[in-house]
């Protein structure tokens, strides 16, 4: 046999060597690796016949996790890691650490986390929650036929975004409404629409970056518009934007500062300005409004972002906002406005390849039918935003008084916090709110690393040296796994 020759192990001593896994002088034990059974072995052990047949996985997929499985125990005993005597007790359980394998190659990386960082609207967290009743009517009728495109009453084409329409039309009278991706591809599509090879008049005041990756100045680009930058870094006026428009100009474009404040020597033109200008030299004006509300935040004292009604008022032509941040629902972009702006939108070509797939559109009408009935406790987004304080505070009691009857050994404490509206909403103002604030007997980052990787993940922040858990962002049904992800990882 030539398959497993001295020569292979030496060259694999030197391969592991390099990459600095294994000293320099360490000889592998060969006869130890010699032992290993080859894949197509494994795959003929009964209890792995069992395994596949139970799993009802292909040969191939077999192969590859008695792959994985003999390459992790070939590596371990190259390195050390692994001894004669744990080798065999593993090869003895060998059907078990294959189908270990193999879960792991077919683990789902997304999973639930608990957000106890008091920020409400937590991009990297998945932003908004969906509110329920439209997950679950999405989940029901994705996994059947549906009359997406099909009208039933004549049997002939229909519109998908039909109720939604119908729904903005109610929320926002006088409107009409596209509704894409997310706001990216909204402004994309507005700017290739109304400026393609035209410029599009911007104050440097709002050439601004959302999130890394969305910057005003590239979106700008690649919609093939040229981007007209006027006034200064913290001033810009009304004339600044007159004395650039000609008839290269195809729109006038405002961005809300989702998630900055120009604060000092400040001025920006008003949009209601713009909307004047635009009307005189009749050129359209749009707002990227960022994170789109239609509840009006000053019920929880937030008073200086606007509704996308009161910005539509002003008479501008476009305004677009994403539907997962303050808005509350699933992941996707609107364009709202007057009816022969939207008419143009909807034909650009682009607006096919930026369209809402069926799951997507069948999460928003639930959304938008809440917005519609009223009953914005439905929302989670705005559920937790309006949350009494009183409510809060009594949450964050019983949860500690539930960790400290499990003598976790560390300081427990009930505080007053700020919770954040986060995603691009009202930056730098705080919603008061209580939590829980922990020292743990050994560091808070290490406290905090263990929530990260509990049963459920809790995801905290750090303040002063303590741990800091906000339990307004901590949905109603997860006290008990919070308690319980706490308490372990205070134990262990
Ligand atoms: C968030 C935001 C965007 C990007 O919206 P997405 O829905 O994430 O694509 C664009 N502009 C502004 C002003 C924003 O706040």
């Amino acid at each position: 046999m030539f398959s497993f020759g001295k020569g292979v192990g030496v060259d694999r001593s030197v391969m592991v060597a390099q990459d600095g896994k294994a000293s320099k002088n360490r000889q592998p034990p060969l006869k130890l690796l010699r032992n290993l059974p080859a894949v197509e072995r494994v795959l003929e052990y009964p209890e792995v016949v069992a395994w596949i047949e139970d799993v009802g996985c292909t040969r191939q997929f077999a192969a590859r996790a008695a792959g994985t499985f003999l390459e992790e125990i070939r590596a371990a005993l190259v390195s050390g890691e692994l001894d004669g005597e744990t080798m065999k007790a593993r090869l003895d359980n060998l059907a078990a650490g294959v189908a270990a394998v193999a879960g792991k190659l077919t683990q789902p990386h997304l999973r639930h986390v608990i957000n106890a960082t008091g920020i409400v609207v937590h991009t990297n967290l998945g932003r908004s929650p969906w509110p329920a009743s439209a997950a679950q009517r999405t989940a029901d009728l994705v996994q059947r036929y549906l009359n997406l495109e099909f009208d039933l009453e004549d049997g002939g084409r229909g519109q998908r975004a039909q109720a939604v329409e119908s729904l903005v039309n109610q929320l926002l009278p006088g409107t009409e409404v596209v509704v894409v991706n997310n706001n990216a591809a909204a402004v994309l599509l507005v700017l290739n629409t109304l400026a393609e090879c035209k410029e599009v008049v911007v104050s440097r005041g709002q050439l601004v970056e959302i999130g890394g990756s969305f910057r005003i100045p590239e979106v700008m680009t690649k919609s093939h518009s040229i981007l007209r930058e006027v006034g200064t870094t913290n001033r810009t006026r009304s004339r600044d934007f007159e004395e650039a428009i000609g008839p290269q100009t195809g729109a006038l474009l405002s961005v809300h500062p989702s998630n900055y404040r120009v604060v000092g020597f400040t001025e920006e033109a008003e949009l209601e300005e713009l909307v004047a200008l635009g009307h005189d030299y009749d050129v359209p004006v749009v707002e990227d409004l960022g994170s789109g509300c239609l509840f009006d935040l000053r019920d929880v004292g937030i008073h200086d972002e606007p509704t996308v009604a009161q910005r539509l008022a002003t008479g501008v032509d476009l305004v677009t906002f994403s539907g997962d941040k303050l808005l509350g629902g699933p992941q996707v972009g609107f364009i709202v406005g007057k009816p022969e702006y939207i008419a143009h939108v909807r034909s650009n070509p682009l607006y096919r390849a930026l369209r809402l797939d069926k799951a997507t559109t069948l999460a928003l009408e639930g959304t938008l039918a809440i917005y519609v009935n009223g009953d914005l406790d439905g929302i989670p987004t705005i559920r937790m935003l309006r949350m009494p304080v009183a409510d809060l505070e009594s949450r964050a009691k019983a949860m500690a008084n539930r960790l400290i009857k499990r003598e976790c050994g560390a300081l427990l404490e009930i505080v007053k916090v700020f919770s954040q509206v986060g995603g691009g909403g009202a930056p730098g103002k705080d919603l008061p709110s209580f939590g829980l604030s922990i020292t743990p007997p050994d560091t808070a980052q290490a406290l905090v690393a263990r929530l990260r990787t509990a049963a459920p993940p809790i995801i905290a922040r750090i303040a002063g040296g303590c741990v800091i858990l906000d339990v307004r962002t901590v949905l109603p049904d997860e006290d008990d796994a919070l308690v319980g992800s706490v308490a372990n990882a205070l134990i262990d």
